[in-house]
């Protein structure tokens, strides 16, 4: 009782350790989880934001760097152009992003120029779907934007004449200005088109290389339709999104000097003797176009007179640029590749608790198993004794009696002799039962296996067990079967105990059957008793060696526990099974199954 409530405090503060250690793991786990998701968010959001930066660089780049002045179409001396266009072909990271150049002169009506690349000059242009489309665009003042989605255009307005600002300053147009800013009118807008197989193909591919570049996340791009350009996505939920296209003015500055176009590769060299370059206006500060994240800068030199505004959009109120940068985690999202971190690092800390629990729970059972198994051994070194002594009695006092000469006549004689060979006999097939036991369970048991006739198996063992059968009433039932492979020997003593079992525990009935029929493909042989029976309890354990039920203990009938195990040990190396069904009171059934061919 002591140990038994021994056992259960210690099971009980090794379940409690657990389960406090599986509530604390929870809580580490979840807000280290919480922690790599947050982080991870921003990861990637600054990632994005790089990736649109560089992307938005290398437009902004096309744009500013055309900066020319007005005369140079209204004289047409196209050298500061050439200039111009050469610089950017040399220092682009992508050359081939400009695949055309228009002048759109801006009163609407007069012929547009294109550039052309072999003569170096401005011509007529032709009044292609793509010219017409532009001049329509730049002709609508009240809806100018530096992009045009549809044609993959930027359009650079080109001003007339210089103002003169006196500060340098960035304007929100949220609040609006209480003075907007007067705009000059344009003189013409230079529509830049750029290459769409560039752009797809060179430098969106690139840039996700270089900020995306394993392949945990996905990289989409949408057109201000909402149409996939590069399609990457699946499903609704973005993990970081940016701006393409936007040419807000926070680079303008050095847009605004040519000899800084090759900022695109991120290195900048701010010229201290900031030249600056022509204008870029737009009478884009309208009421209603106050909400168009328009920002004006004003940038003014040291001499005055020679001070300039430039002007760009970011085209919508939310800071959005007509395209847009998405990235998505290749699980789905940033917090479902979390959950699933989670719920993996989860299931590995509980499996290893519950590891751990089994391991515990293992050590109980195995010391419970072995104390029962002390307890049976403890039962069986007494019970084998109380058997040993009472043929030693036996012996000893018909040995003592034969010695005093008690025993005067020959039949007196010869009937101490028969006593003392049946006890020895009792004595040496208990020994035989004890050491077949051990062999068996130290692996040392051989079989000697042949072909057996079951048959005669059967009737041998009803033969060696006629002194223990006595005058009981049996019945045979057995079929002709055809012979098997087994050792003829140990299926015998495996019978014989079975035998024995139905007369030692047949409630002085005196009757049991013996039959052995032919089953599927096996062999069965029962061994039937009309006898106390079997608890339902212990019909589980009766297999196992030393044990004896409580009843027969109580009702001493001698045993040592050992002979069903040593049938199983016997049937089983043949690859075959026993079984038992019984009913208290009435009677046992012991059924072996050997199969004809053994495994
Ligand atoms: P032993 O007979 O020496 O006790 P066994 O291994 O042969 O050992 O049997 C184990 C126990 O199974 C017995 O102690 C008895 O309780 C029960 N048992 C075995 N055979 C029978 C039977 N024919 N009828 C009732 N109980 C049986």
């Amino acid at each position: 009782m002591k140990r038994s409530w021994f056992t259960f405090s210690i099971v009980g503060g090794a379940v409690l350790l657990l389960l406090s250690l599986g509530a604390l793991q929870y809580r580490w786990l979840s807000r280290i989880s919480a922690t790599d998701g947050e982080r991870a968010h921003q990861h990637v959001s600054e990632q994005a934001e790089r990736f649109a930066a560089d992307f938005n660089r290398a437009i902004q780049n096309a744009y500013f760097n055309f900066q020319v002045g007005a005369e140079t179409f209204d004289n047409g001396n196209w050298a500061p152009f050439n200039e111009r266009y050469d610089f950017w072909k040399a220092k682009a990271a992508y050359p081939t992003l400009i695949s055309e150049v228009h002048f759109f002169p801006a009163d609407g009506s007069s012929q547009p120029l294109r550039y052309d690349v072999t003569s170096r000059s401005f011509v007529p242009a032709d009044e292609t779907p793509d010219v017409a489309a532009i001049r329509t665009k730049t002709a609508d003042k009240k809806h100018f934007t530096p992009f045009d989605e549809a044609t993959l255009t930027l359009l650079l307005p080109i001003s007339p004449s210089e103002p003169t600002i006196r500060h340098v300053m960035l304007r929100s147009p949220i609040p609006p200005d209480p003075e907007p800013m007067r705009m000059p009118e344009a003189f013409g807008f230079l529509a830049i088109k750029l290459d769409e197989a560039t752009i797809k193909d060179h430098i969106i591919p690139d840039l996700r290389n270089k900020y995306f570049p394993h392949d945990e996340f996905r990289v989409g791009v949408r057109n201000g339709l909402g149409d996939n350009v590069i399609a990457g996505l699946v499903g609704k939920t973005v993990d970081a999104e940016a701006p393409l296209f936007d040419l807000s003015p926070d680079n303008i500055i050095f847009y605004a000097n040519k000899d800084l176009v090759n900022a695109v590769e991120g290195e900048r060299h701010e010229e201290p003797g900031l030249q600056m370059e022509h204008r870029t206006f737009s009478e884009i500060r309208t009421e209603s176009s106050n909400s168009n994240g328009t920002m004006q800068v004003e940038i003014k030199r040291a001499e005055p007179g020679h001070s300039k505004i430039f002007t760009a959009m970011t085209t919508d109120g939310e800071g959005r640029g007509p395209w847009r940068l998405e990235v998505q985690h290749v699980d789905g999202s940033i917090d479902d590749h979390v959950a699933s971190a989670l719920r993996q690092n989860l299931a590995g800390g509980f499996g290893l608790l519950a590891l751990l629990a089994g391991a515990i729970g293992a050590i109980v059972i195995s010391s419970m198993r072995a104390r029962t198994l002390a307890r049976h051994q403890i039962e069986f070194v007494s019970s084998v004794s109380h058997e040993f002594r009472t043929p030693l009695a036996v012996i000893y006092s018909a040995g003592e009696n034969l010695a005093d000469g008690v025993a005067k006549d020959d039949s007196q004689v010869s009937r101490y002799g028969d006593l003392i060979k049946g006890e020895g006999r009792k004595l040496s097939s208990m020994v035989e039962q004890i050491l077949d036991f051990a062999g068996a369970n130290s692996g040392k048991r051989r079989f000697n296996f042949a072909q057996v006739d079951i048959k005669s198996v059967v009737e041998s063992a009803l033969r060696d067990c006629e002194p223990v059968l006595g005058d009981s009433d049996v019945e045979t039932s057995i079929a002709d079967l055809p012979p098997i492979t087994g050792d003829r020997v140990a299926l015998s003593q495996a019978l014989q105990n079975l035998l024995a079992n139905a007369v030692k525990y047949g409630n002085g009935r005196g009757w049991l059957r013996v039959t052995a029929s032919n089953g599927n493909g096996s062999i069965r042989v029962t061994v039937e008793d009309r006898g106390i029976g079997i608890s339902k309890a212990d019909l589980s354990k009766i297999f196992q060696p030393f044990f004896r039920s409580r009843e027969v203990v109580d009702a001493q009938i001698h045993g040592n526990g050992l002979g069903l195990s040593i049938v199983k040990q016997i049937v089983e190396s043949h690859g075959g099974t026993v079984s038992a069904t019984s009913e208290m009171g009435k009677g046992s059934t012991f059924t072996i199954e050997l199969p004809q061919t053994p495994k």
